[in-house]
């Protein structure tokens, strides 16, 4: 088996060091589909690497948020022309908000897990489908 790429197992929310087991328990808008497993289902890694772990991954939620109101308010400008009412805006911004605090809430914490965690590495032996 070929070893698995970095992007997809990130899209996929797969566990960053084997990159086989998942993240979390369900889909991202199912219900209680964005529980985290505790440990990786296949190489028994511990998400929450010290208690309160992912506190830091408001952090990517926070710039998550920076860039899809601005990409949202660019939408809005350009499908309305709109430069009077400023609620208008608010309100493009705010629901998006909403509707894409799943995908944010998993996406922070994947990203924290993946490039912001120096104590988590990739081990490609254990990226295999043969047995340890
Ligand atoms: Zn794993």
């Amino acid at each position: 088996m070929p070893q698995t790429p970095q992007g997809p197992a990130m899209l996929q929310a797969k566990c960053p060091r084997c990159r086989r087991g998942k993240m979390f328990k369900g889909s991202m808008y199912s219900f209680g589909g964005n529980n985290m497993y505790e440990n990786c289902p296949r190489c028994n890694l511990h998400f929450e690497i010290e208690p309160g772990y992912f506190y830091a991954a408001m952090y990517v939620s926070y710039a998550f948020n920076v860039a899809e109101a601005v990409v949202l308010a660019f939408i809005t400008y350009n499908l309305t022309g709109n430069m009077e009412s400023p609620w208008l805006y608010l309100a493009v911004i705010l629901g998006g908000c909403f509707l894409l605090a799943p995908f944010n809430y998993r996406y922070s914490r994947v990203i924290l897990l993946y490039w912001l965690s120096p104590k988590i590495h990739y081990q490609p032996y254990l990226d295999t489908d043969d047995p340890k």
